[in-house]
């Protein structure tokens, strides 16, 4: 018989991925630019399931039922545009082509429509949760034409993680938008993880708890509101102990953090969209900013390291948990906002309540807190900033004042919280009944001519301001 579904690329996602197909019962045609790989697949793994190995594409493409569905799993960029050029010619209109890696959305929507000119249906999947998500359950984000959900949905349903018995997966629009949405998604990872990492830094510094009383803090925080897989491996890491020096692992890591990219496009596409995503950005600069090695020693140099104000009080760590999750509220109401500026912008009809459901599993910000915000949505799918929804505002409230002292805390001490700092002044600066940004169209009239509207009547106005400053209708 021929196989249901195939996947090309068996890296480490790629393997796992067709090895979760195969588990559930699906015969899976597997490939690889170097067969070695696909090999190793069926020797290590052939046992697990039903797969057809093929040494090329052609072998490929002839071992499936038609319509034909080709997931590609391999690097994203120029080989994935390697791959589909390789197979376009091999298939029919109405064959399925699905590319699972990470790529730009924009991307997506130029192969999307690339494809749709011959016939093909091009679905850009985003697919989060590392390899052990592939394996065991990931989430998925499936954009393109809506008619390849008939026959792939059921296929990346059944393999994907389940919350309550519910796939963390849905079809999320049109052409680019899974991978947007994958790229979002990556984006509130980074700004979730910077405000642990700020969380922990200052208990650590100013409360002056070891990295192994900091882990029982957060375990003890993984049983609350907080509750999520990045709280949970947290406690994991800080309580791990390195086992050449007997030191706390994290105190022997060398504290440059890296990334791939995705959270600085994230921050490329809001800046282009207008949405002010600061969480997100912080997030991508800390990360920066910890990998300039020599201008760090530079200014330690010149000023000396800061001298860190130590002081904790017996509510340090309860304030610091308020602090977190005010923060991290904020983080996701601004990842939200660039999904519905995005979908606007692009027609893609998100539903944002569909998407935190299917971040609740599989994912690497996996979390309680996505239920409450797919019932904010779901009861409100306008809500025009999380902030607003009931259950957060609440939460946001009774957190104020705490999350207040630990950015006080953090400023006097001298250790850096750009995550929770910006995060408060984003609240303060939605909150405000007047914002200086009257001032700033000011100065842009009084430079450059560039009109100002008044609070009092309709219209556009401009100063003579090198005249008589006599204002007129611009
Ligand atoms: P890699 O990103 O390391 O890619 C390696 C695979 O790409 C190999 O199968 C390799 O084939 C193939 N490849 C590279 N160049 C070409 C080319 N020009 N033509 C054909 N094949 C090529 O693999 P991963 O498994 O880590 O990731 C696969 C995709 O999934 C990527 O887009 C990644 O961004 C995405 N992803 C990864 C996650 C992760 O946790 N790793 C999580 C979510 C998504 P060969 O063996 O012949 O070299």
């Amino acid at each position: 018989a021929s196989a249901r579904i195939a996947v090309t690329g068996l890296a480490v996602m790629g393997s796992n991925l067709a090895r979760n197909l195969a588990r559930h019962g699906y015969r899976v045609a597997v490939h690889n630019r170097s067969h070695a790989r696909t090999k190793a697949l069926i020797s290590e793994h052939g046992h697990e399931g039903d797969f057809v190995p093929a040494e090329t594409l052609e072998e490929l493409v002839g071992s499936l039922q038609t319509p034909r569905q080709i997931i590609i799993m391999v690097k994203a960029g120029g080989p994935t545009d390697a791959v589909i050029d390789e197979l376009v010619p091999l298939l029919e209109p109405g064959d399925m082509v699905i590319d699972g890696g990470n790529a730009h959305y924009a991307d997506t929507r130029r192969r999307e429509a690339a494809l749709k000119e011959v016939g093909l249906l091009f679905v850009g999947a985003g697919i989060s949760g590392g390899e052990e998500g592939a394996l065991n359950g990931p989430s998925i984000m499936p954009g393109g034409p809506k008619e390849s959900y008939e026959h792939l949905g059921p296929v990346l349903e059944d393999i994907a993680a389940k919350v309550d018995g519910v796939p963390c997966c849905v079809h999320v629009g049109p052409d680019g938008a899974g991978h947007f949405v994958k790229m979002v998604h990556n984006g509130i990872e980074y700004a979730d993880m910077q405000l642990i990492a700020e969380a922990y830094d200052l208990l650590h510094r100013v409360g002056g708890m070891t990295p192994a009383d900091v882990a029982e803090v957060f375990r003890g925080w993984n049983s609350g509101d907080l509750e999520s897989y990045l709280v949970e491996i947290t406690a994991e890491v800080l309580g791990h102990v390195d086992a050449e020096t007997g030191a706390a692992l994290v105190d022997v890591i060398a504290d440059e953090a890296e990334q791939k990219g995705t959270g600085r496009w994230t921050v490329q596409e809001a800046l282009e969209l207008g949405v002010p995503v600061t969480g997100i950005a912080e997030a991508v600069f800390a990360r920066s900013l910890s990998g300039r090695a020599g201008q760090r020693q530079a200014v330690r140099e010149a000023f000396g390291p800061a001298e860190v104000a130590g002081g904790a009080d017996e509510s340090l760590v309860e304030d610091v948990r308020q602090a977190l999750y005010a923060s991290k509220v904020v983080a996701y109401a601004q990842g939200f906002d660039q999904m519905r500026a995005a979908s606007a912008e692009y027609g893609w009809d998100l539903d944002l309540g569909a998407m935190a459901t299917i971040w609740r599993g599989g994912c690497i910000i996996r979390a309680r807190f996505l239920d409450r915000i797919r019932e904010a949505y779901d009861k409100a799918p306008e809500l025009p900033s999380l902030l607003v929804d009931d259950y957060f505002r609440d939460a946001v409230r009774s957190a104020e004042a705490a999350w207040r002292r630990v950015v006080v805390k953090a400023v006097t001490a001298g250790v850096p919280a750009p995550g929770f700092v910006s995060a408060l002044a984003y609240y303060d600066g939605l909150r405000s009944e007047r914002l200086p940004a009257s001032l700033i169209q000011g100065l842009r009239d009084f430079f450059g001519a560039h009109t100002y509207r008044r609070t009092d009547r309709e219209g556009s106005f401009h100063t003579l301001w090198s005249g008589d400053r006599s204002q007129v209708d611009a």
